[in-house]
């Protein structure tokens, strides 16, 4: 099939830093993509002119090349209103909290807009693309900063407040644990979020300054998660036990996780999903270990496969999915 003959959409992927956007086709494949810096303390004005600005170049470039995007996905962090057309709070973007900034944009587009929460698309992107097609109950989850997750039932996602299927990161997997930032106590994410992994990396570096950890924090300045993969990738135990104790309560989440969804499979991404097989061992070994053996014994604990490219392919899925229920309705 000529690329011409596909369907294309355009998947834009709104960061605090960001603003990312591809074209993606209806296998999943990314064609021309962009990506411009973001400055978040920035007038929404302004943020607002640059993203439908890179839109508009980005389908510019589509259409000369014969291309036709039958619509544009957008995605972000945070809640949004009940119409998913305002933004009502996301931490990273300050200045486009309440306001009308997403009706500016579709008001500002010739191609028909569907804004999304980025844990969803994530989620509905590998169930379209990636590591959970057809998986009837899909949980997809991304480590970073934070623990985010989409959970798909059916094909659909799962929306039961603010658009979300509840803040997965947030379950209490350790009622007396530490502080999160959430103001509750002992949620998955104040054990495994991706500043837990690199404070535990710290922590093992200065027990251990015969490790790899410390000998890799000594030459590069930091201890990211890339200085963490980078240890397990060669060997280092110190590496490995930092693994091992954050994906173990990552796999005390997924017990939890698995009594109110009963997934199928679980898929692992985000930045620390990057650390690979060891993290997803010590998950399946935390899930084993504390989950309930009727809920949790056939979950699949798996790795995300968009990577990076989550947002952007998954925003242009849901773009894609709109058209079809829009043709569909039509069509009756
Ligand atoms: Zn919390």
């Amino acid at each position: 099939m000529q690329d011409r003959d596909r369907v294309w959409a355009i998947g834009v992927d709104l960061g605090g830093q960001s603003v990312k956007l591809a074209l993606v086709d209806e296998t999943g494949r990314i064609g021309p993509r962009r990506q411009a810096p973001l400055d978040a303390g920035q007038a929404v004005e302004h943020i607002t002119a640059l993203i439908v600005q890179e839109i508009n170049t980005l389908s510019e470039d589509a259409r000369r090349a014969g291309l036709e995007p039958v619509g544009v996905g957008m995605v972000m962090p945070g809640y949004m209103d009940a119409a998913r057309s305002k933004l009502v709070f996301a931490a990273n973007l300050p200045t486009l909290n309440g306001t009308d900034f997403l009706g500016v944009i579709r008001r500002s587009l010739d191609l028909p807009v569907v804004f999304d929460a980025d844990s969803n698309a994530a989620a509905y992107g590998e169930y379209r693309f990636g590591a959970g097609q057809d998986v009837d109950r899909l949980i997809v989850v991304a480590i970073g900063t934070g623990i985010g997750a989409g959970v798909i039932l059916g094909g659909r996602i799962l929306r039961i407040w603010n658009h979300i299927a509840g803040s997965l990161g947030h379950v209490i997997v350790d009622a007396n644990g530490p502080a999160c930032r959430c103001g509750a106590r002992g949620c998955v994410e104040a054990h495994a979020s991706g500043p837990v992994f690199e404070r535990r990396a710290g922590e093992l570096a200065d027990a251990e300054p015969s490790s790899r950890l410390a000998a890799l924090r000594a030459a590069s300045g930091r201890l990211t998660g890339v200085e963490l993969g980078q240890a397990l990738r060669e060997g280092d135990t110190a590496a490995a036990k930092v693994v091992q104790a954050c994906g173990w309560w990552l796999g005390a989440g997924v017990a939890s996780w698995s009594v109110i969804y009963h997934p199928d499979k679980v898929l692992i991404g985000g930045g620390i999903g990057a650390l690979g097989a060891p993290l997803l061992a010590a998950i399946r070994e935390g899930l084993a270990e504390v989950g309930q053996p009727k809920a949790t014994q056939h979950v699949a604990i798996e790795a995300a496969l968009l990577g990076a490219d989550a947002g952007v392919v998954g925003a242009a899925a849901l773009a894609m999915a709109e058209t079809e229920t829009n043709s569909a309705m039509s069509a009756t």
